[in-house]
């Protein structure tokens, strides 16, 4: 049974922006000795911006852009938004016609048949999968986020894409750094771009490529290697649900994240603020001293 000033607790926490679905999570809180993060969209911004276009021979700069805009037309993700706005600010999705049927693969990007085409966006795993060779060009230089082109089994280029680190992440990671809390990220992009974030904010780990199902390995092997406590996985949502269900606590971002992962989450934090975690973890101490 739970004392029932835990219940003033999660009224407290309500009051700062944290929803704390049940008295369980806000024990569950006060033992925590990991947190995991999702990178984009948890510890970056998630805003993305085209900052280099490498067509491939036979395409122009302003065509790659097109046929990866098309193709991107009705996905959420960040990465999609930025392509979308770099080919046009004033193009309304509705006018990126000629689009047939699209598919998003979670994690890696999209595949979408376009004027009777096959057009293939995202990360160089999905595109190599179908058997297409990829000039590796920018991968190692750590600019950004690289997203790979193909059209009808070919290349066609690729774009580079950076994204920004939330302020309120450095504050959020030094804080749980001092109070000895594990800091781990997971993400589906990159080794260069995973390891410029995880040095930029002194992370303890990271763990970069990883497909949706990986992060989830990822999330089991680290509840097994911890030395006590719980592990907190804290993710904006987008393709992360599954890996917020696993988790001993599950904390969705409700900013930018999407119904899914707020059904999936046990504690959702309304402002896109990492040091949130922090405020909830505290309010959980507190509430428990004050019962016991
Ligand atoms: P993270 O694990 O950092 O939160 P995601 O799981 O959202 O990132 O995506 C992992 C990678 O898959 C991205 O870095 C990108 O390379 C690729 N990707 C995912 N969705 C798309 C998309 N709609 N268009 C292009 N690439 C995508
Ligand atoms: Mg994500």
């Amino acid at each position: 049974s739970v004392p029932l000033g835990y219940f003033g607790g999660i009224g407290g926490a309500s009051r700062h922006g944290i929803l704390i679905k049940g008295a369980n999570y806000l024990e569950a809180l006060t033992e925590i000795s990991t947190v995991v993060f999702d990178k984009t969209g948890t510890l970056t911004e998630g805003v993305f911006q085209v900052v280099e276009i490498t067509p491939a021979k036979g395409y122009t700069e302003r065509e790659l852009l097109e046929i990866a805009a098309r193709a991107e037309a009705h996905s959420p993700h960040p990465i999609a938004k930025s392509i979308r706005e770099k080919y046009g600010k004033d193009v309304k999705v509705s006018d990126l016609t000629g689009l047939l049927s699209y598919e998003e693969v979670s994690g890696q990007g999209i595949r979408a048949h376009l004027n009777g085409k096959t057009v293939l966006v995202g990360k160089a795993g999905l595109l190599e999968q179908s058997g297409i060779f990829l000039p590796r060009l920018a991968l190692d230089r750590g600019l950004g986020t690289v997203v790979y082109i193909s059209v009808d089994g070919d290349y066609a280029g690729q774009l580079t894409i950076s994204d920004r680190v939330k302020s309120d992440s450095r504050v959020a990671i030094d804080r749980l750094n001092q109070m000895g809390i594990r800091t781990v990220m997971l993400t589906g992009d990159n080794q260069a771009v995973a390891k410029a974030v995880a040095e930029e904010l002194a992370l303890s780990e990271y763990h970069s490529d990883l497909m949706p199902e990986d992060k989830v390995s990822w999330l089991e092997k680290l509840s097994q290697t911890k030395l006590q406590g719980k592990v907190a996985f804290v993710g904006d949502g987008l393709n992360d649900a599954p890996v917020l269900t696993r988790a001993d606590v599950g904390i969705a971002m409700g900013g930018l994240g999407s119904d899914a992962a707020i059904e999936a989450a046990d504690v959702v934090i309304m402002e896109d603020q990492p040091s949130k975690i922090l405020d909830a973890i505290h309010i959980a101490r507190y509430t428990k001293k004050l019962i016991w």
